[in-house]
């Protein structure tokens, strides 16, 4: 490919709507155009890399013995109506009606059409198991689309599914995916880490997210120090702690004054004590009950997990109103003790363990201390409730938890019979018996995991892109671009590295030297040769590997064979 007719136009100033390193980069490298809010335009030398990710993925999907299909963006309502999501999915869902007032919507994900069409496809054990992959555009209308690829509107989705006849089997195929998955990621160049994630109701480890590890990215991240078990945030849980064991015949709680102290940082503040001594009351809405979930001061509730330990669907933090007539205070007053009785008091592990704690007192402008769990209120329901965090004790080991950050670029999960039972995509048993086919999904973010990896690798000048998933690998660039020798030897180096399985740009722009240095560093391919008057009087060009800077002088007639070597 020659520079002079690629459409790669690249910008020298930081564009300032970008946020993130990769966001700022592509654009400056000219890989993307916006077209709408979370809505891009793929250029040709993003869709290189993306082409790229894309035949990795392919290979690995189809080597772990899933095949490919395509299904329509556009999915009828009435298939969301069986899976029962047409009512919870929710505004990320893009709605729209066909010329006859029908409901469809565009496929933010293909559970339904996958289930719809393996109970046309499928009628006996002998069939199973199968799983399907297809590489394609789904569109999700995300509250907030940022950071360029990232979290778009619209965006590329390795999205497979995999049809078991029973749970034994779709948990190998659940292993198998691991695998494949860890697979792809290592040949993308990439450090990631695979963590358990939250698996909603199926629970158990049946969710893993892979994560690649980048300051920048919007998930935390709990990993031991000593054994393998990380975790999301999310889902993290550390490990139990112990008991304090109460004094005997301590006194009954005594109330405090905290004039307009509501904050556990300022109530600890005013009355001398650590965030550790109180107890954190929260009241929250699910359904028709009202919930007071109780944390220890310096933690925070997880909502995933009280929405797991309580079995709803919905969960919301009670309104200041709500607040007032369920424990007959203002906000910031709220405890455990004498709450009516029909708010479910849900204790946090840790809270459970406190011997005696500061509360909320249910009354303005008051506190109460030396409140014991299980003695002055009931601790029946205890349950973990709050984020893991950073130096957390390891649930699996002696070892420490440590906080850091990632980008889901993949997620694989076991979605057990929940779409096939809906949607009665059912199979004839051994024995004969209608029997509904375990399921599991898989995703993975083609545009993402292009993101992701420029998020890990680039340096001030530019993106430092790793072999495997480059857009070129090697980029000519010509000295002096009218030099008849010069042309020629370019000429020449690009049909034989063509030949060997190469893909060079050839940079013969009418610029100066020093421009097409500084875009050959920002376009960042592995490799750069340089083809100058000078060198060729002695017979050699210099190359360089953009992830080191380290140049060396190559004879021509060696050059291709260097880069050959360097490129497997
Ligand atoms: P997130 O928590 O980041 O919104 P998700 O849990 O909604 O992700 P999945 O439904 O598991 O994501 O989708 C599978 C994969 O698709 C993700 O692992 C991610 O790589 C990618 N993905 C999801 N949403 C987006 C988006 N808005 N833009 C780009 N890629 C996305
Ligand atoms: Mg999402």
């Amino acid at each position: 490919m020659r520079y002079s007719h690629a459409l790669i136009n690249t910008v020298r100033e930081t564009p300032s709507e970008a946020e993130v390193i990769s966001h700022r980069l592509m654009l400056r490298a000219g890989m993307i155009h916006k077209v709408a809010a979370g809505i891009y335009a793929y250029l040709p030398l993003a869709l290189r890399s993306i082409t790229k990710i894309s035949a990795i993925v392919r290979e690995e999907m189809v080597a772990a013995g899933a095949q490919e299909l395509l299904m329509p963006a556009v999915q009828p309502a009435e298939l969301w109506q069986q899976s029962g999501r047409w009512d919870k999915y929710g505004r990320e869902l893009l709605r729209m009606h066909d010329r006859h007032d029908r409901e469809f919507c565009l496929g933010p994900t293909h559970e339904e059409v996958i289930t719809d069409i393996v109970r046309a496809q499928i009628r006996s054990w002998r069939q199973l198991p199968v799983n399907l992959f297809q590489i394609q555009a789904k569109f999700r209308d995300e509250i907030r689309p940022r950071f360029g690829l990232m979290r778009g509107r619209e965006f590329i989705m390795k999205d497979g599914y995999s049809f078991d006849r029973d749970d034994a089997g779709a948990a190998a195929t659940y292993e198998r995916m691991h695998a494949a998955y860890t697979r792809i990621f290592e040949r993308c160049g990439l450090r990631f880490r695979p963590v358990e994630a939250d698996s909603g109701a199926i629970g158990g480890a049946f969710s893993h997210e892979f994560m690649v590890l980048a300051d920048s990215g919007e998930d935390a991240i709990l990993s031991c120090d000593t054994c393998d078990y990380a975790a999301n945030q999310e889902k993290a849980t550390a490990r139990a702690p112990e008991a304090t064991p109460p004094a005997a015949n301590a006194p009954a709680p005594e109330a405090v004054a905290t004039p307009d102290k509501k904050a556990v940082d300022e109530v600890a503040a005013f009355l001398h004590r650590e965030p550790t001594d109180f107890i954190k009351t929260l009241l929250y809405r699910a359904g028709e009950q009202t919930v007071a979930a109780l944390v220890r001061g310096d933690r925070e509730v997880n909502e995933i997990k009280l929405a797991h330990a309580l079995g709803a669907d919905n969960l919301a933090l009670a309104s200041d109103g709500e607040v007032e007539a369920a424990t007959g205070a203002p906000c910031g007053f709220a405890g455990p003790v004498g709450l009516a009785g029909d708010v479910a008091v849900w204790v946090d592990r840790e809270v459970a363990a406190m011997a005696t704690a500061v509360t909320g007192a249910n009354h303005a402008d008051t506190h109460l201390a030396g409140v014991q769990p299980g003695r002055d209120f009931a601790t029946d329901n205890v349950a973990d409730l709050i984020n893991a965090d950073d130096g957390d004790p390891c649930p699996r080991c002696a070892g420490t938890l440590h906080l850091s950050r990632g980008i889901e670029v993949g997620h694989i999960f076991k979605l057990g019979t929940k779409y096939s039972a809906a949607m009665g995509a059912t199979f004839l048993n051994a024995e004969g018996a209608e029997t509904p086919a375990v399921m599991g999904c898989y995703g993975i973010g083609i545009g993402r995991t292009m993101a992701a990896s420029i998020e890990q690798n680039h340096d001030d000048n530019g993106i430092v892109w790793p072999v495997p998933i480059a857009p070129f690998t090697v980029e000519i660039i010509l000295i002096r671009e009218t030099d008849a020798a010069s042309l020629e030897v370019a000429a020449a180096m690009e049909r034989e590295l063509t030949a060997a399985g190469h893909e060079p740009l050839v940079d013969d722009r009418k610029e100066r030297p020093g421009v097409k240095f500084n875009d050959g560093d920002l376009l960042g391919l592995p490799y750069c040769v340089t083809v100058g008057p000078r060198g060729l009087k002695e017979g050699k060009v210099e190359i360089k590997a953009r992830a080191t800077g380290e140049r060396v002088e190559v004879a021509v007639e060696q050059a291709v064979g260097w880069l050959t070597e360097r490129c497997a």
